[in-house]
């Protein structure tokens, strides 16, 4: 198994998302942020991106998350995505970074 994330993506059936996990998870490497579901619903929402597609938001997302974060920003996300800022009726009364976000204060 390869240790860097070209090498990774030229494999049959690994794209960027998965090289970014394998990265982090199997040789404990974060060196980008692997944009799932919640990843890209979170960002779009927030307002950290507005692309739609994954290696556009990933990029984005790398312009102001300090590299030292890219560890624990995926599960941020997901733990955020699944608990609270659900795809469908987000939890926003509830959620701890409502003055932050984008969605909450156009839509409150
Ligand atoms: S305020 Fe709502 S939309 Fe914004 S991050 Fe929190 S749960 Fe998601």
């Amino acid at each position: 198994m390869p240790n860097n994330i070209d090498d990774l993506i030229s494999l049959a059936g690994i794209g960027r998302k998965s090289a970014n996990v394998i990265m982090l998870e199997a040789f404990n490497m974060p060196v980008g942020i692997a944009v799932d579901t919640h990843v890209k619903r979170i960002s779009n929402r927030i307002g950290f991106s507005n692309e739609s597609e994954p290696s556009k938001i990933e990029q984005d997302l790398l312009k102001i998350i300090p590299p030292a974060y890219y560890k624990d920003v995926n599960h941020l996300f997901i733990w955020h995505g699944r608990n609270t800022c659900t795809a469908r009726s987000p939890k926003c009364s509830n959620c701890p970074i409502k003055k932050y976000c984008n969605y909450y204060l156009n839509n409150v």
